[in-house]
């Protein structure tokens, strides 16, 4: 690695600390030209794999992109986007995993946009989780208001609704065969308003 002072390509390391959690080591290294300090951080490279079994590495810059689009006229700041974006690459890089599927990094968006912006948080989930009419919207937002409700119950109708899906009550099998006839847009195409 070059220094990014002088772009000499020699340095030398003067410093090691290992990050509290072991995620990750962060050395400082003194040019060997210029002799300026700069640090470097060593962490595993996390792959998404995409809906088309492409990998890809994690970029904290589509997070952004991605909710961005979602964002649009919201009272959302850059600095939302970037807090946003940093919680859900810690929240993934905290499992350990060098490989992580695509449909993981959107449920790990839900939760904090959720939080940041309801509107956005409604958009994004209609993309990524292919809504196919008002009844979508309608589950969407009875879960929404039954966590403002009571907050206690955020897990449990987490729980419930990832229940239902398993066991096919109800509404669940209509919302399992839209999705499945009808996938979620592909990342690679920029007009669509979705990021994986
Ligand atoms: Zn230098």
């Amino acid at each position: 690695m070059h220094c990014p002072y002088c772009r000499h390509p020699d340095s030398r390391v003067v410093d090691s600390r290992v990050a509290d959690d072991g995620s990750s080591i962060r050395r400082r290294r003194q040019c060997s030209s210029c002799t300026r300090r700069f640090s470097t951080l060593e962490t595993t490279s996390v792959n998404v794999i995409k809906r088309s079994g492409a990998t890809e590495p994690f970029q904290r810059a589509k997070i952004v992109s991605g909710v961005r689009k979602a964002c649009q006229g919201r009272p959302v700041s850059e600095d939302d986007l970037a807090l946003l974006a940093q919680e859900v690459e810690e929240s993934i890089r905290a499992r350990g995993l060098a490989e992580i599927d695509a449909n993981d990094v959107g449920l790990a968006i839900l939760e904090p946009l959720q939080r940041l912006d309801e509107v956005a948080y409604l958009r994004f989930a209609s993309v990524y989780q292919a809504f196919d009419g008002l009844e979508d919207f309608e589950t969407a937002i009875r879960t929404l208001r039954g966590i403002n409700a009571a907050p206690d119950a955020a897990g449990a109708s987490k729980d419930s609704a990832e229940g239902q899906d398993e066991s096919g009550e109800e509404d669940a099998p209509k919302k399992k065969s839209r999705r499945r006839s009808r996938p979620a847009p592909e990342p690679e195409d920029p007009d669509q308003p979705t990021l994986i």
